[in-house]
């Protein structure tokens, strides 16, 4: 019996911890945490512990399929490449931007490398994108706004040596389990917990002040603990004096948002607001963590400018337990967005609309024909590919038939299309609406890096082979790109990928393989070989032209939709404990599937009760996108008139229920987290 224990990382959330995989005979049969490891210490989630359970499903896509008239067909690499590059092709010809290209926040640095790559040298279009648009793109953009650098300031370890934290937007305990164990080391250790939510969360249940209040409400809220911080005379006024500009604006601004004035919109009781903000300030070291609850909003860029406000205000930044943290969702969304795969930067977040950095490309690339604009967001598409203005798209490791908003919507994009290229693990709800399915290998049957939402570059290790006829996304990729005649694509593995990547990424340019062999690997940024890494960003400046922190002041404004007569509820989503965003993988997990093998919508106990509603009962959730048929679950534990639906459940789709109407101007990131629904049994 010829038994392995391969090092590798996660790949659910966006944490990285450390496993080894254990093959035996060359088949997957378990995980266990990676002692050494120094993010998770020999500890791993229900979801990390089960990672390995999806890997080898029988349903595992194994050969490539071309529909016709209807059905799949089994088909050979060569006919179904062959197929995909002579369309690329014609459509390139008539205009590049006829195409569009979907990368995935689960697959490896270099495959989102090479995706982007392909889009931008071989194609000439500037539209590819990935899920971060729908979870991240507002950390990025505000971030980059007011520190210059749109990731997690400070490391995961670090949050332990703060003494204050404050959650706002994020069930830490249940969607980053080994961060949490962080937040409870800091705990036992004296720091005070503030948690603010509509739900009161297995997160909010430990806090030491909780702060309710309504979805869409989040720049009052974190105004008025601005005004308070201001108005006891609490803020940092060395750090602000030295360190940043734009402060008498933002004062302006904050002043007229008392606590005792916003209280009414955002039902959150003002002496709460009054002792979070004290708190706050008056910690030695103050860390904020946020996720999606902050950023998925029409106003998503604004509340993570905000949370920058308040950290900077107080000297927050640049220094151990303190910091504005996005955790990421996604083991790798945080080096999808690294690597390029966004419509509007080069890898390294180098600008598209920088000539310099479009000629910088270009030359790297040896390709010509790349335009300075941006190219559109994964919401862009789809209303694009509706209209006609999109004739083909492809796909790599992302079903946006579950994770996108207004699903309706997004059929009916998807079916518009004149060509789908599907490339993934499992044949997901997108890949059935697919001309062309790809079959992929899964994180365990590959090499290459993850980057974690603590800028952490880590290697992954092939354990064991891909099912059938499956490839690595970069290895297709690349085949691809020869077949189309281009060149810059003669990459043998994952490795010499990295290599380009070093040379075109400067905050990667000094991770070589023996560096990142070592448990730890290196965040980012690491300029050069003798580079420690960098765990805390903004030390002694920040990443602006002029290294100052700039304050925005922000406004509250209204959702894009608000209750009434006819939806009386605020219907948000989230996620749980045991899944993970489309369920693809988690739902393919026995014992996963087994803890919550479907879908549900909490309701506070008195709008049940008034609505005569059980848990347990069949109810009807409806919004202006649809309806769906959902089990209730009925506790206190959720703000009167808010309603919450997990998006893991393809049966009964929460993202039926939002809409991507209206986008958040900065980011386009749409209104996921708040839209008018009603409710009846
Ligand atoms: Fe995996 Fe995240 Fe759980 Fe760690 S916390 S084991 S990375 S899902």
């Amino acid at each position: 019996m010829n038994i392995e224990y391969v090092p590798n990382t996660c790949p659910y959330c966006g944490c990285g911890c450390g496993m080894n995989i254990i093959s035996v005979n060359g088949e997957i049969e378990g995980v266990e945490p990676w002692k050494r490891h120094p993010m998770n210490e020999g500890k791993l989630c229900p979801k990390g512990n089960f990672a390995y359970q999806f890997v080898s499903r029988d349903d595992r896509l194994k050969t490539p399929l071309i529909k016709e008239n209807g059905e799949f067909r089994e088909a050979s690499w060569d006919e179904a490449l062959d197929l995909i590059a002579s369309k690329l092709k014609e459509y390139r010809e008539e205009d590049p931007d006829l195409l569009a290209f979907l990368a995935s926040a689960r697959c490896t640095n270099e495959e989102n490398y090479s995706l982007q790559k392909f889009a931008r040298a071989v194609i000439g279009t500037q539209n590819i994108d990935h899920c971060a648009r729908l979870c991240h793109g507002p950390s990025v953009a505000g971030l980059a706004q007011t520190f210059g650098s749109g990731a997690m300031t400070n490391s995961i370890i670090d949050i332990e040596e703060a003494s204050c934290i404050f959650i706002i937007g994020s069930n830490t305990a249940e969607q980053h389990p080994l961060i949490w164990r962080r937040v409870l080391r800091a705990k036992s250790k004296g720091a005070k917990l503030i948690v603010a939510d509509p739900r009161i969360t297995p997160t909010a249940k430990q806090a030491d002040i909780y702060l309710p209040f309504k979805p869409g409400t989040d720049i009052p809220l974190l105004n008025a603990m601005m005004n308070v911080i201001i108005e006891e005379g609490l803020e940092d006024k060395d750090f602000i004096e030295k360190r940043t500009k734009g402060f008498e604006e933002l004062k302006e601004v904050v002043k007229k948002y008392k606590p005792e004035d916003v209280e009414e919109l955002t039902l959150t009781p003002a002496d709460k607001i009054r002792e979070a903000a004290r708190v706050y300030a008056e910690a030695d070291s103050a860390a904020i963590l946020f996720a999606m609850g902050i950023t998925q909003h029409i106003t998503g860029t604004d509340n993570v400018i905000s949370t920058a406000n308040l950290a900077m205000l107080t000297g927050n930044i640049g220094k151990p337990g303190a910091g504005v943290n996005p955790l990421r969702g996604q083991n790798n969304v945080q080096g999808a967005c690294d690597m390029g795969a966004l419509p509007a930067f080069y890898p390294g977040y180098q600008k598209v609309i920088d000539e310099e950095a479009t000629e910088k490309m270009t030359c790297a690339w040896g390709c010509s024909d790349l335009k300075c604009t941006p190219g559109l967001t994964v919401v862009e598409m789809m209303n694009a590919a509706e209209k006609g203005e999109l004739k083909a798209m492809y796909i790599m490791g992302e079903n946006p038939m579950v994770s996108d908003p207004d699903i309706q919507h997004v059929k009916e994009s998807l079916e518009s299309l004149e060509f789908l290229v599907v490339q993934d693990i499992f044949m997901t709800e997108t890949a059935e609406l697919a001309d062309v399915v790809l079959p992929a290998a899964a994180w365990a049957e590959k090499d290459g890096t993850y980057t974690s939402t603590e800028r952490r570059v880590q290697y992954i290790r092939k354990a064991v082979e891909a099912p059938g006829d499956a490839r690595e996304d970069w290895d297709i990729i690349c085949d691809l790109a020869k077949r189309m005649g281009a060149e810059g694509f003669d990459f043998n593995s994952p490795a010499e990928i990295f290599e380009e990547i070093r040379e075109v990424t400067p905050q990667y340019a000094g991770m070589n393989p023996e560096r990142l062999s070592k448990p730890e690997g290196l965040h980012w940024p690491c300029p050069d070989e003798s580079h420690p890494g960098t765990p805390i960003l903004h030390t002694e400046q920040f990443a602006t032209p002029d290294g100052l922190g700039i304050f925005f002041p922000i406004e509250h404004k209204d959702p894009a939709e608000v209750p009434d007569e006819e939806y009386p509820f605020i219907l948000t989503t989230g996620r749980v404990l045991f899944h993970y965003h489309t369920g693809s993988m988690t739902r393919r997990s026995e014992t996963l599937d087994r803890e919550l093998p479907t879908g549900f919508v909490e309701i506070n106990d008195e709008d049940a009760s008034e609505l005569g509603i059980r848990s347990g009962d069949m109810v009807k959730v409806r919004t202006r996108r649809g309806e769906i048929e959902i089990t209730a679950r009925v506790t206190p534990d959720i703000m009167k008139g808010v309603l919450f639906i997990p998006f893991h459940f393809a049966e009964c789709a929460a993202n039926m229920l939002t809409s991507s109407s209206e986008l958040d101007p900065a980011a386009k990131m749409p209104e996921l987290k708040v839209s008018a629904a009603s409710i009846e049994k």
